[in-house]
């Protein structure tokens, strides 16, 4: 066990149902920035002194719609992200083929991008739009604003939003029903990028019945779960290394 990257790779291949769970770390050399780090969303709101838990969630988004859209955040210039190492390895590793699962807390839709089949996002994402009235779906390029840059549905002017889990409310019961069946039937789990402090997330793993466990994150994590093997690197970096 010296080598933590052969020994990664020899679990990856001995492996026949592969769970990854990942955090904002897994998207974090895409360019975007973790949520709660310094230059994360959550941290401009709090430089701003608005209270994100307050004006990101479904109520703020309801009663001051002029506001939710004209956040300091929202209208920063949008960079495309493009998958990383990580992304790419796990969607070449599927292709394999192999049976590789990402269950993912992000909203980029960057493990579909990349290629992967089979994503569980249990946050929603946010390229994908719906109107909050009449339930019509959207892409990114068909919404138009009206003059108070507040998406609106063409149809009935009702809001349309991204299909993302904002404060206040719940993960879908059939996404988190989805995720437990993924984990539970997997021999190996990763876990990657993720502190795993958000409930439900912390209490998914525990439907892990399989033989390994692999944590690969910067900062210790304390979980519940016997661990293998612990890769304190960065997700890129570490995947960078591996071979299909
Ligand atoms: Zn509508």
């Amino acid at each position: 066990m010296t080598d933590p990257i052969g020994t990664l790779q020899q679990f990856i291949n001995e492996a026949e149902h592969i769970t990854f769970f990942g955090g904002a770390g897994v998207s974090t050399e895409s360019g975007l920035p973790d949520y709660r780090s310094d230059d994360g969303a959550y941290t401009e709101l709090e430089r701003q002194k608005l209270d994100p838990r307050r004006v990101m969630s479904k109520r703020y988004l309801i009663n001051y719609p002029e506001k939710f859209f004209n956040q300091p955040n929202k209208n920063k210039k949008w960079i495309k992200p493009e998958p990383n190492a990580a992304h790419l390895y796990l969607a070449a590793l599927e292709n394999k083929p192999k049976d590789v699962r990402i269950i993912t807390q992000n909203v980029d839709r960057l493990h579909q991008t990349a290629g992967s089949k089979l994503v569980v996002e249990l946050h929603g994402n946010n390229r994908h739009f719906h109107c909050m009235v009449c339930g019509r779906e959207y892409g990114p390029k068909e919404i138009q604003k009206d003059e108070q840059n507040i998406p609106r549905c063409p149809i009935d002017n009702g809001i349309i939003r991204a299909d993302v889990v904002l404060f206040g409310e719940n993960i879908k019961p059939e996404v988190l029903e989805r995720a437990k069946e993924l984990i539970a039937s997997s021999d190996l789990l990763i876990i990657a990028g993720t502190s795993l402090t958000v409930h439900p997330a912390k209490n998914l793993i525990h439907y892990f019945t399989g033989k390994r466990v692999i944590v690969i994150n910067k900062t210790p994590l304390t979980i519940d779960l016997p661990i293998d093997l612990v890769i304190q690197e960065s997700v890129g970096k570490t995947f960078k290394k591996l071979s299909i």
